[in-house]
């Protein structure tokens, strides 16, 4: 089956009692057994539900992956993830990516004794030259989160399994319809489904798509016994998100780069972040890598910060909010808000200023968008 018939059908097939085309949303906390060890498969809500396991089926068709696993925000996705890690590991990470991702890293993960190391994320001799003998595993996001530099993740996940580790790529800013990290040889696919996948903007959620059934076994066991779930409603509500992932991402992919080109010629723009772009330094592994560029566009403005907080408050089309990948346009300031749990220098250092920001750009009609940037950076 082709892409958008998974997203629509996998995992849902008509309900079997009433023949209903939708999946229902089985809002209950437990099943009642017929007998000791006899029930249907579902025991308690925690460690599976129904509605749930119909969306993790579907999350897994789409990335071409065996298992998939939701959970209740992208957040607890990774929690689940750096599970897979004890004391005392090491693990090797991009250094332009989502400041959350940043922030457990540093602040939870240390205190458990897991270092992690940061290497260019377009530089793949980097990932190599900072493997330890304690490393475990190797941490993408590609395209990064906010300045839209890619990773080779086939190069990536050589150098992972010649060593011996796992190699995770959050493909967040992609979704599975642009990019298929798995068939490129990661190992774990991550998601926060709050973003493309849902991309109504209505429901915190996460995703983790795996073949290597040892790593599923122990995030299923993390799932369960950690406990950080999706409810039944917010697992419905993005299943029918998945349904237009297809044409809406087509259609993200499309403004965006009109957005790209029109920011490219803005004599207010000191420089434009879009992969889709052929002045953009990762271009033609774009073209390689991923079957579109995506919905994502960052620009550095030319002026002060004060001038930046100006430009932020005359929008009209676009909403100056956090997050990305709903159906509205966004946009938002990263230094203050996506990655302001990253300290100020290290921002810096890594090229994220206090000039730029970050547009999720949505599907409203393209002369509205662009009416609206026009009127907002003059
Ligand atoms: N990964 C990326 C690339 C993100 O942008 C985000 C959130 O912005 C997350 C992970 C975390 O997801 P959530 O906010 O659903 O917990």
């Amino acid at each position: 089956m082709k892409f958008s018939t998974k997203a629509i059908h996998a995992g849902q097939e008509p309900d079997p009692s009433s023949g209903a085309i939708m999946t229902p949303i089985y809002q209950t906390s437990t099943y009642a057994q017929t007998g000791m060890g006899e029930h249907k498969g579902f025991e308690y809500a925690r460690t599976a539900n129904p509605t749930r396991s119909a969306l993790e089926a579907c999350i897994a068709a789409l990335e071409n992956g065996v298992h998939g696993l939701s959970f209740a925000s992208g957040m607890a996705a990774e929690s689940a993830v750096l599970s897979l890690l004890s004391a005392g590991d090491h693990m090797v990470s991009c250094d332009d990516l989502y400041g959350g991702s940043y922030r457990i890293f540093e602040r939870i993960m240390r205190r458990y004794n897991v270092e992690t190391s940061y290497v260019t994320a377009g530089n793949v001799a980097e990932y190599e030259n900072a493997i330890r003998p304690n490393t475990k595993l190797i941490w993408l996001e590609t395209p990064t989160n906010p300045l839209l530099r890619l990773v080779d993740i086939r190069a990536v996940a050589d150098i992972a399994h010649r060593h011996n580790l796992l190699l995770v790529v959050d493909n967040t800013f992609s979704s599975p319809y642009f990019q298929q990290p798995l068939a490129l040889g990661a190992d774990i696919v991550l998601h926060s489904t709050t973003k493309y996948i849902n991309g109504h903007s209505d429901v915190i959620g996460g995703a983790v798509v795996t073949s290597n059934e040892e790593v599923y076994e122990a995030l299923k066991f993390h799932q369960n016994a950690a406990g950080a779930v999706p409810g039944p409603f917010d697992v419905w509500l993005t299943m029918r998100g998945i349904k237009t992932l297809a044409v809406r991402m087509r259609q993200h992919e499309e403004n965006a780069h009109s957005v790209a080109r029109f920011l490219a010629e803005h004599t207010r723009v000191e420089k434009v972040y879009y992969p889709g772009l052929p002045s953009h330094p990762d271009h033609e592994l774009a073209k390689r890598q991923m079957s579109g560029f995506g919905g994502m566009v960052s620009f550095q403005f030319k002026g002060t910060l004060a001038d930046v907080e100006q430009v932020v408050r005359r929008f009209k089309v676009f909403t100056f909010a956090e997050s990305l990948g709903g159906v509205e346009s966004l946009v938002c300031h990263p230094a203050t808000m996506t990655h302001g749990s990253i300290p100020k220098e290290i921002r810096e250092a890594r090229g994220l200023g206090d000039t730029l920001l970050r547009l999720s750009v949505g599907i409203e009609d393209i002369e509205d968008i662009l009416a609206d940037l026009e009127q907002a950076l003059a």
